[in-house]
């Protein structure tokens, strides 16, 4: 390999141990709802998160796509949120990582299960099922397959609601009944409403259910306003302005010896639209040598090779990518503990022979086969600041 110099095309790829890794058992969104129900004497959990002080009925508010460098950066578009920064981790104004990859599938079953990717098994947008040779969309859960078999840990909703702790989900209708809300969130009741006010309402009165409660809910609109039309437009302050009032209310509602956590399943980046920040991999033969199958998203892939070409499709995505995405091995992600400290077993074919994380503001697109994906102009994924740091902000009655 030739030493990376100024006038290099292809510059010394990206060493795999040089991203910076989720802290998984530590101050991961994984962490949350185990620190919570530890708190409350669930037996099978334990506070990992040491900053947070025990409550009796504990809600989580969960808003899809709000990272803390986005948050951090709209304080007038966020008030009653950004007042909150200095509670962040009890009160050390620090972020939790969401997880690798930063995505809404990966990050749902995370925090519902209490566990790492590598564990429950959601470990990217789309990835491989083994037993079918097909990519699997984890969030639309297509092609179907058995929830129970793909993900068998229980929640931790399921853990507390067997302890007596009153466990409850408050979200849309939408996803009452879907594979996603199964696997990651099952355990309690859940209680379908449409608007954002009669969500906090509901998750209020949920908290006040019991002498111990444990609340989880859930705001979408975000993220869609920043993949549509990106992280600042004017359609996605709008729905900042929106979420911080509904914080408050929520807040302004809560009963007597509770806390409600305020956080995220990943941050956003805009990714400008020309060919040196969106590769499109339907279009690049190198790229595209070797390959099978194509999954994960635009900042996350995995890559699966044909029969034989798992080497040399590694070595042809470090040398066309270079230092714009970090790109390892599958035993390399593993080793580097990407996916968490450990992978089961169950789980180690569903991720790419490749796995790529973008480090700058690029996406591998793929124009033909995901044209909807290929036109967002905000997107996540990846390990970068900007996707990976979610807020955790704490508000007490
Ligand atoms: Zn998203």
């Amino acid at each position: 390999m030739a030493q990376s110099t100024s006038w290099d095309a292809h510059p010394e790829p990206l060493a795999v141990d040089s991203a910076p890794l989720p802290e998984y058992g530590s101050g991961s969104l994984a962490d949350l709802l185990p620190t919570l129900a530890a708190g409350m004497s669930v037996p099978g959990t334990t506070a990992t998160i040491t900053e947070l002080t025990p409550a009796d009925r504990n809600c989580v508010f969960l808003i899809d796509g709000l990272g803390w460098e986005q948050l951090r950066a709209h304080p007038d578009e966020a008030p009653f949120l950004t007042s909150l920064l200095g509670s962040s981790r009890g009160g050390t104004g620090r972020p939790l990582t969401t997880g690798y990859p930063a995505t809404t599938a990966t990050s749902l079953a995370s925090v519902g299960t209490g566990l790492p990717p590598g564990a429950h098994g959601l470990p990217g947008y789309t990835v491989r099922n083994p037993a079918t040779g097909e990519l699997m969309n984890q969030l639309r859960w297509q092609p179907w397959t058995s929830p129970s078999a793909w993900q068998p840990y229980p929640t931790v909703f399921q853990l507390a609601h067997a302890a007596g702790v009153h466990a409850a989900q408050v979200s849309s209708p939408t996803f009452q009944n879907t594979p996603l809300t199964k696997v990651a969130l099952s355990g309690g009741t859940f209680h379908g409403r449409l608007t954002g006010e009669d969500r906090m309402d509901l998750a209020a009165e949920q908290l006040a259910a019991g002498d111990r409660s444990l609340v989880y809910t859930y705001y979408a609109e975000l993220d869609g306003a920043g993949h549509r039309f990106g992280v600042a437009s004017d359609a996605w302050r709008g729905q900042l302005m929106s979420v911080d009032r509904l914080v408050q209310r929520l807040a302004e509602q809560l009963p007597p010896r509770s806390a409600l956590y305020v956080t995220a399943d990943h941050g956003m980046i805009d990714v400008p639209f020309d060919e040196d920040h969106r590769i499109d991999f339907d279009a690049d033969w190198e790229l595209r040598a070797g390959v099978a199958l194509l999954g994960g998203e635009g900042r996350a892939r995995h890559v699966y090779a044909v029969p034989g070409a798992a080497a040399d499709v590694v070595t042809c995505w470090r040398e066309v990518l270079g230092e714009q995405f970090w790109v390892a091995s599958r035993d390399e992600a593993i080793a580097a503990g990407w996916f968490g400290p450990h992978i089961d077993e169950r789980v180690y074919d569903r991720l790419g022979d490749v796995v790529a994380a973008a480090r700058d503001d690029v996406l591998i697109v793929a124009s033909e086969r995901e044209p909807k994906e290929s036109a967002m102009v905000g997107n996540h994924g990846s390990m970068t600041p900007a996707e990976q740091l979610i807020p955790l902000l704490e508000v007490r009655s």
